[in-house]
């Protein structure tokens, strides 16, 4: 089977900050890939904007450096390269000034009948004078859309001002909060395999699931974005987010229809049902020197930092479908591999005939992310041979690779996804702004509660499954985590 691609219609794509990392690795990647399946025409622009004085020619120069770099050398086709480089073009812009604004007003003016998007792909401080000056000066339409991503706001009333002050220039609507990790294959399947078969939903609540464990773990420290880790955390960079969308992904009801507000609003309700979190239902950590590698206060270069490179939380969602259900969450840096899961632990069956079956873990869904995408079963089988009823632990491969040919198994990049759902006019991927106020509403108090406390985060091993203490959160309600590793 080959997976259909549906073209975009034509469009302006205007990247603030074309010249950054986030551009350079992954939007522009992401639009050559898009490009080279047909799917974004080639009369379609992608207009940088920075302040670096530049030619047309020297930033296509840079972007075919960063194809070299960051696509797979067998998608670098020469002629789609060259036409890709065709659809580029550069505006020097500066956003806190009045440098720049009128000629690229004066060069989108040559396409008014096409989509016009706006990828704020700049440091977050630049998001409310971009949108401000976009809209005053009439650049974006009540059709453009505006694109930005994490992170949205640093608490609840950085993320309320946020909001408002988007809100002055452009409608909900209009707003696209990306978060990439809603782009991907495996998370949206979550959706597929939940809503599209009858089979799991079912099974889908508090009677038959026993506990849902969610993993972001990282190898890397914080390498260098020390400084502005220090001043984020894990909970701020990784839960208030990600790890909060994968839960609401995975308890949220079924949406009366796959549309953008339909899920959202299903998504918002598992946040509010979410019991306010305790300081002692959370284990912090930070990574200890080992070797000749730095600690993480060697790495971020304040000995006497607070703030937490892991996190673990037992979490508690107060409804109907979920009550009694713990959802546990962890995350960090310098783990024992770089690994990202949703794992649904369902209960073991009430009675067993095989004596053999209280050595078993019992059935899992694992929702793998990363490194490798795809969808297990863990069912319980007879171990095949003559040595009587002994039973064994098999993954199920749901991924289903095989079954839609060699296309169906590659995995597009999130960001491809989410850009072409920017141009189609598609939210359902999205957050929206409420979903985020309320996720920053259910991280704070337990933030403030921690600096409040004046205790320091846990120290762990670098290549270890985090603090000690993150183990007991589990085992006191008769769980185990499960292995960090590839
Ligand atoms: P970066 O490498 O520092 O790039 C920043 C870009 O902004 C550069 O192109 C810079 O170009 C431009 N810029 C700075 N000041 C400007 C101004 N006054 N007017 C116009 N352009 C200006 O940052 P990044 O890593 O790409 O990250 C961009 C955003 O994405 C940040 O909000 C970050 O938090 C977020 N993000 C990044 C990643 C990632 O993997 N990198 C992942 C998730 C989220 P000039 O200096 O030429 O102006």
């Amino acid at each position: 089977m080959v997976s259909t691609v549906i073209p975009v219609p034509s469009f302006d794509l205007v990247i603030f900050g074309a010249t950054g990392d986030l551009a350079r690795r992954k939007i522009l990647p992401s639009l050559y890939r898009r490009l080279a399946v047909q799917q974004m025409p080639s009369d379609a622009r992608v207009i940088g904007a920075a302040r670096s004085k530049m030619s047309r020619s020297e930033f296509r120069k840079m972007i075919s450096d960063a194809l070299t770099e960051f696509v797979e050398p067998k998608l670098l086709n020469p002629a789609t390269v060259e036409t890709f480089l065709g659809c580029i073009d550069y505006v020097m812009v500066d956003a806190t000034g009045t440098n720049g604004w009128s000629s690229l007003a004066k060069k989108l003016e040559e396409r008014p009948e096409v989509t016009r998007a706006f990828y704020l792909s700049v440091a977050p401080s630049l998001f409310e004078q971009i949108a401000a000056k976009l809209s005053e000066s009439g650049i974006a339409t009540p059709e453009s859309r505006i694109v930005i991503e994490k992170p949205l706001g640093h608490d609840l009333a950085s993320a309320m001002k946020l909001n408002a002050s988007l809100a002055r220039s452009f409608d909900e609507g209009q707003i696209y909060r990306i978060d990439h990790y809603l782009g991907k294959e495996t998370v949206q399947n979550l959706m597929a395999i939940r809503f599209a078969n009858a089979l799991f939903e079912p099974l889908w609540n508090s009677g038959f699931v026993e506990h849902v464990q969610i993993t972001v773990a990282e190898s890397v420290g914080v390498e260098g974005r020390g400084s502005y880790y220090d001043h984020s955390g894990a909970m701020r960079d990784m839960v208030q987010n990600h790890m909060m969308q994968l839960l609401c992904l995975t308890a949220m009801e079924p949406p009366s229809r796959f549309d953008p507000d339909a899920v959202r609003d299903e998504k918002l309700k598992v946040i509010r049902a979410l019991d306010p979190l305790k300081i002692g239902d959370t284990v912090r950590g930070q990574y200890r020197a080992r070797g000749n590698e730095g600690s993480y206060h060697d790495h971020v270069g304040n000995p006497q930092s607070r703030t937490e490179s892991y996190v673990a939380i037992r979490a508690h969602i107060s409804n109907w479908r979920w009550s009694g259900t713990p959802f546990y969450l962890r995350t960090g840096k310098k783990l024992g591999a770089r690994m990202s899961e949703i794992a649904v632990v369902f209960k073991h069956p009430p009675h067993t005939i095989f004596p053999q079956v209280d050595d078993l873990k019992g059935n899992a869904l694992i929702i793998r992310l990363q490194p490798d995408e795809g969808i297990t079963m863990r069912v319980t089988i007879k171990e095949p041979g003559p040595g009587g009823m002994r039973l064994v632990e098999v993954p199920l491969d749901m991924t289903f690779a095989d079954a839609l040919g060699e296309d169906g198994g590659t995995m597009p990049e999130a960001y491809e996804r989410l850009i072409m759902d920017v141009i189609r006019g598609d939210q359902t991927l999205f957050m929206r702004g409420d979903e985020v106020e309320a996720a920053w509403a259910w991280t704070d108090p337990v933030i403030d509660a921690w600096a409040e406390s004046g205790s320091k985060p846990l120290p762990y091993d670098p290549g270890s499954g985090g603090p000690v203490d993150a183990y007991k959160l589990t085992s006191l309600d008769g769980h185990l985590w499960r292995e960090i590793t590839t």
